[in-house]
């Protein structure tokens, strides 16, 4: 049985509305406003169209974009072959990661033969004197990076994920690519400034400035930028800074690249870290340091675009990094598991370490094919909207990162816990596991926390329902304006919540017979999500928004289905491909993830309801208010 069609909500008029009137901030505090209202300014105003993980939260999963997976082409493939087998060879040759990690410094002569791989340049076109590789194989590129060396994964991904040549191939001058690109490709170091002392994860309080003066037509920078990777070594940065405000409360935030050697530029500490050892991050200061107006990213005010933008992408090769390294610990602890004997029987064998393996094994296909999906997204078109997709594989991949490398402990026992230098000098297999660990705990943190990009996603899943119903409770709204869009919205859930309730028939155009009762259930799901989102709006209105966990378990679920389906679209294609090294093995393996990835969606659905979340929220300040 088909079921009706989904309404499509009507929003031809909301985009005339200023884009912070789907939320009443009425009742917010002056810097809460300007941390939202600034968020929202730099949204891009319509939800994203045609995405498979966007759609998963109105009820009706739209399989198109990956059904058939959106395969590497050939061609693509062989190229990227081509570079991953000389940059492979490399690494085994050249570099060793441990000691590396021991010194806190990268040798020059690793750098250079990078450099002279092309390795600064993966994606920047050959025009430019880059690889011109795709976006897929630039992942590919960090998976293989991932399962060797943090530090060189961290160092070529602040280069060209977040560093100046991945803003400029999306909004570049073609003057900006001729001069930058050029130089970054053969191998000048690159990086990012954005955080501040006061500015991590909320860029309105930004208090870098940049000010023109019209004498000479450039801008003047005057600030401090705190944790800026690759800053002690770069030739040239992106540095976010705010010009005068056009609006009050309204900061206006731009991009400017910078040369390092510009008179008032200032590396005044190089900071060390728990683990990334030789991360190459430093507190930069700007003492009227002055820029040409040509290296302006972009317009004036535009800069979180550039930043957001930047960073959908960037943010994909932080769980690509996670794949390699997961593969990496999976083989160590295949290794060791079936192995090492305890309590009569391999440690493998027992249960408890069994289902470990199991789960590292499943995460990692997983985390994958979510990091191949998006990739392919962006080679499809550079520009796609990819917020939703890339924002779950960095959140979900990154925490699946870290427990694989936290079993990978666990597993190893004390071995697990030990230096790999303290191993070898007792005779004992070197296996790194404790500076995996140390390399791996912050990926939850940088380039978008775990729990921003929780926000981040909640606010793009309720994007339609806010654009409906958000005016109708927006008391800064004239009444007219409120009534007009309750009569829309009206409309439109008649006929779109109904339609919620109705059981999933069909699996969806081109699933595998194998996986059908699979993505039968991602679709009742999606529905039973979409209800569950849309009770909560009704019952907290406008006060959702402070329901962060609640929220977060939305995420969770739409997360848990967005990596089903991107595992069995994979697998799919892995299987019709002949790819797989085992048919059977793979099926099984994907049926296991869907069966686990369900129960969690259950259990989240269920503390949806039955939680202890008021609680905590008030257990948290025991102590602090005394
Ligand atoms: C090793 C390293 C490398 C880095 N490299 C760079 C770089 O190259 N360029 C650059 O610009 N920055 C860089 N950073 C900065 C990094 O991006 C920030 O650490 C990150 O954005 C978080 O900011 P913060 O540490 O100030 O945390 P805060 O923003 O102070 O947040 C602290 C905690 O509160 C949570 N939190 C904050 N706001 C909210 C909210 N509204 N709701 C719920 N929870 C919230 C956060 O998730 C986090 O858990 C780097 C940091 C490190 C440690």
């Amino acid at each position: 049985m088909k079921t009706p069609a989904d309404p499509k909500p009507n929003l031809k008029d909301q985009g005339k509305l200023a884009p912070t009137s789907v939320i009443d901030t009425s009742k917010m505090s002056q810097e809460e406003r300007a941390a939202l209202e600034l968020a929202e300014a730099s949204r891009v105003s319509a939800g994203p169209k045609n995405s498979f993980a966007g759609s998963l939260f109105m009820g009706s999963p739209d399989l198109e974009p990956i059904f058939p997976f959106p395969a590497q082409s050939i061609e693509d493939e062989d190229q990227g072959d081509a570079f991953l087998s000389k940059l492979e060879t490399f690494l085994e040759e050249n570099v060793d990661a441990d000691e590396i990690d021991r010194t806190g410094e990268i040798p020059d002569e690793v750098i250079d033969g990078l450099a002279r791989l092309g390795a600064f340049g993966i994606k920047t076109p050959t025009q430019y004197g880059g690889l011109g590789l795709s976006q897929t194989n630039y992942s590919r590129a960090a998976m293989l990076l991932g399962g060797v060396c943090g530090n060189l994964t961290a160092l070529l991904s602040a280069h060209q994920s977040i560093g100046v040549p991945q803003p400029l191939l999306v909004f570049g001058t073609e003057e900006q690519k001729q001069k930058f690109l050029t130089r970054t490709a053969k191998g000048e170091i690159s990086a990012f400034a954005l955080t501040e002392p006061n500015v991590g994860s909320d860029p309105a309080k930004m208090s870098t400035t940049a000010e023109l003066d019209p004498a000479t037509n450039e801008y003047v920078i005057n600030g401090e930028k705190l944790w800026c990777t690759n800053g002690v070594k770069a030739g040239v940065i992106v540095v976010m800074a705010r010009m005068p405000d056009s609006k009050p409360g309204r900061p206006k935030i731009s991009a400017l690249i910078v040369e390092m050697d510009a008179p008032g530029v200032e590396i005044t500490h190089r900071c060390r870290f728990m683990g990334l050892k030789a991360l190459y991050n430093g507190v930069v200061t700007f003492d009227n340091v002055r820029v040409p107006k040509e290296n302006l990213i972009l317009d004036e005010g535009r800069g979180l675009k550039v930043a957001l933008t930047t960073l959908n992408t960037g943010r994909i090769t932080l769980p690509a990094a996670c794949v390699g390294m997961a593969k990496t610990c999976i083989d160590w602890c295949d290794d060791w598991a079936f192995n090492r004997v305890q309590w009569g029987q391999e440690i493998g064998k027992h249960d408890a370490i069994a289902q470990k393996l199991a789960k590292m094994k499943a995460d990692t296909f997983a985390i994958e094919a979510m990091v191949r999906y998006v990739s392919a997204l962006v080679d499809a078109d550079k520009k796609a909207d990819i917020r939703i997709e890339a924002a779950f594989a960095k959140m979900w991949g990154t925490e699946r990162g870290w427990e694989i490398v936290d079993d990978t402990m666990q597993i190893r026992g004390g071995r697990g816990y030990e230096t790999a230098d303290s191993l070898k000098a007792r005779g004992d297999d070197p296996v790194p596991v404790e500076r995996f660990f140390r390399d791996c705990r912050i990926n939850t943190i940088f380039e978008g926390s775990s729990e921003i990009m929780r926000l981040f996603i909640a606010r793009e899943a309720l994007d339609p329902h806010l654009n409906l119903g958000g005016p109708v409770l927006n008391s800064t709204l004239p009444k007219k304006v409120r009534a007009k869009a309750a009569f829309k919205s009206a409309l439109f859930y008649a006929r779109w919540y109904p339609a919620k309730w109705l059981p999933a028939f069909s699996a969806g155009k081109g699933v595998d017979k194998r996986f059908r009762s699979d993505m039968r259930k991602v679709k009742s799901l999606s529905r039973k999500l979409s209800r569950r989102l849309f009770h909560s709006m009704l019952r907290y209105g406008p006060k959702l928004d402070k329901k962060q966990v609640l929220l977060g378990r939305f995420v969770e679920i739409g997360a848990e289905l967005f990596a089903m389906t991107a595992s069995v679209a994979y697998a799919q294609h892995l299987l019709n491909t002949g790819k797989a090294e085992n048919a059977n093995d793979l099926v099984k393996l994907v049926k296991y993830f869907c069966k686990s990835s369900r129960l969690k969606a259950d259990g989240l659905f269920r503390n949806v309801r039955n939680n202890a979340d008021s609680e905590g929220y008030k257990v948290a300040r025991i102590g602090v208010d005394a």
